[in-house]
């Protein structure tokens, strides 16, 4: 089989498991499959550069970023000595200073200017999974493999310049094609997930979690078998792990929840990664790197027979809710196209909208980190007088309850709003797709996560098989 092999922050978190990873891809190459590997930066790696790089602008310290890039170099350095044990490492280590001298000029100019533009941000974030690549790389030759490590950019990713979110030009599709076209069968490439480069050769990030949407934008360029993601979960659960513990692992979803799970906040998976893989129906399979044999969650195109109504519950809580009101908004036409063009134009992605009957009053959900830029965009907008208030609220988490088998099903918004109502929880805006796999709702963020575990009991997740 053609497979793609995603291997997440903490599967490859110290050089011993990355080793473990290189014996685990070997498992599967002797197999006779054909093997492209997409790896993440080492645990917490972009974290720890995007902070330097914000005390970086923030403080000018020149001596805090050598600091920071001798802990960086000799984390990096220990991991490759123990992810290929007792091999020669002379030329990879010449290869990872090279990339760490670029890195710490990088730094240093932004602790010299003292700003830090999204550009810049992308650049520097992108080091974690640069240095990666050919640490992986090396492990999978001393455990007999041929391999060769490249960069996002190197095999083809091509992006637009959105920064921090930036997606592949449709000629990605082909040139990461011919790219892998021209390397031999035996060879393991590992590629840097998580980054493209720009019409101008700068370099883009995807977006955090990015390296799932690499390793989907690749499966779909090469038309693989299956894309499989490993990561520290069992596959993709009920919810959140962290929030319930009784959270269960999905044998078998269908693209479309997935994606609704992942856009309403579950972080097990990259929001835009189906798409690239729905293109050809390539089946996404998600596994635990450190329990092999489990069989994961299997990602399909529909799902033969659904047992469940509800699935999965996912919250965010890194939302705004702006509310929209006045008088003068009733019959007044246009009022919602002009708040549409002019977020749009600003870039701010909406996550959700809900308007009333009576159109005196339009509420939309948008990340915390746009409410800003949205709201200072929208009184510029509407100085007219259509629109009375504009209100912004911070303290609020949307939950998503997701499934298709909900789908004319009745009843199932009754259900959860009177398990809602029977536990205090007071519910503060609702939107439910037409396409009704999605019912979701705004609540207070401190009462977020008791909705969570109150959905999961009441639709009895914790019991599925
Ligand atoms: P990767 O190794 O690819 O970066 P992540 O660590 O990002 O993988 O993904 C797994 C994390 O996602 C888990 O730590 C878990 O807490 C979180 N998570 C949130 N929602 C879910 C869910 N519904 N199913 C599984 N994991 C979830
Ligand atoms: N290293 C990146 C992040 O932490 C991308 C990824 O892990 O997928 O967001
Ligand atoms: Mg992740």
């Amino acid at each position: 089989m053609k497979l793609i092999m995603k291997f997440g922050g903490t599967s490859v978190g110290n050089g011993k498991k990355i080793r473990h990873v290189a014996e685990l891809v070997k498992k599967y190459k002797d197999k006779g499959n054909d093997i492209v590997v997409v790896t993440s930066a080492l645990e917490g790696v972009t974290d720890d550069i995007l902070h330097a790089a914000y005390e970086a602008m923030d403080e000018g310290n020149v001596t805090k970023i050598d600091d920071f890039i001798s802990n960086i170099t000799a984390q990096h350095k220990k991991a490759l000595y123990d992810a290929v044990e007792n091999d020669p490492v002379d030329d990879i280590i010449a290869k990872l200073e090279v990339i760490i001298t670029t890195f710490r000029n990088d730094l240093k100019g932004i602790c010299s200017l003292g700003e830090l533009t999204l550009r810049s941000i992308d650049k520097l974030s992108s080091y974690g999974e640069r240095l990666a690549a050919p640490i992986l790389s090396a492990s999978f030759r001393s455990v007999g493999m041929e391999s060769e490590p490249f960069t996002g950019g190197e095999i083809g990713i091509l992006t637009d310049d959105n920064y921090g979110s930036a997606r592949p030009l449709e000629s990605t599709y082909r040139a990461v094609k011919d790219h892998m076209s021209q390397l031999p069968e035996s060879t393991v490439p590992v590629i840097s997930g998580f980054i493209g480069e720009d019409e101008h050769g700068a370099i883009t990030t995807l977006g955090r979690g990015g390296s799932d949407f690499t390793a989907s934008i690749i499966g779909a360029s090469i038309k693989a078998d299956e894309i499989w993601l490993w990561k520290e979960v069992h596959g993709i659960m009920t919810t959140d792990p962290k929030l319930v513990p009784e959270a269960r692992p999905l044998s078998i979803i269908s693209y479309i929840e997935v994606m609704e799970m992942s856009f309403f906040g579950a972080k097990v998976l990259h929001p835009k990664a189906i798409e690239p893989a729905i293109r050809h129906d390539i089946p996404v399979r998600v596994k635990n790197t450190f329990d092999p044999d489990y069989p994961g969650t299997l990602v399909v195109k529909e799902q033969e027979t659904v047992e469940n109504v509800v699935k999965a519950v996912s919250v965010i809580d890194n939302v705004a809710l702006i509310n929209i009101s006045g008088a003068g908004m009733v019959g007044t036409i246009g009022v919602a196209a002009r708040v549409f063009s002019v977020l749009a134009h600003e870039k701010v992605n909406i996550i959700m909208i809900s308007q009333g009957s009576s159109e005196a009053n339009l509420s939309i959900v948008v990340g915390e980190s746009y409410k800003k830029k949205a709201v200072e965009a929208l009184e510029k907008e509407f100085t007219n007088g259509v629109v009375g208030e504009i209100e912004s609220d911070a303290h609020i988490a949307v939950i998503a309850v997701v499934g298709v088998g909900m789908a004319g099903i009745p009843g199932v918004a009754g259900n959860v709003f009177k398990a809602l109502g029977n536990n205090n929880i007071n519910v503060i805006m609702i939107s439910q797709g037409s396409s009704q796999h999605n019912i979701s709702f705004v609540v207070k963020k401190d009462a977020a996560a008791k909705a969570v575990q109150v959905l999961h009991k009441d639709f009895s997740l914790d019991r599925l098989q």
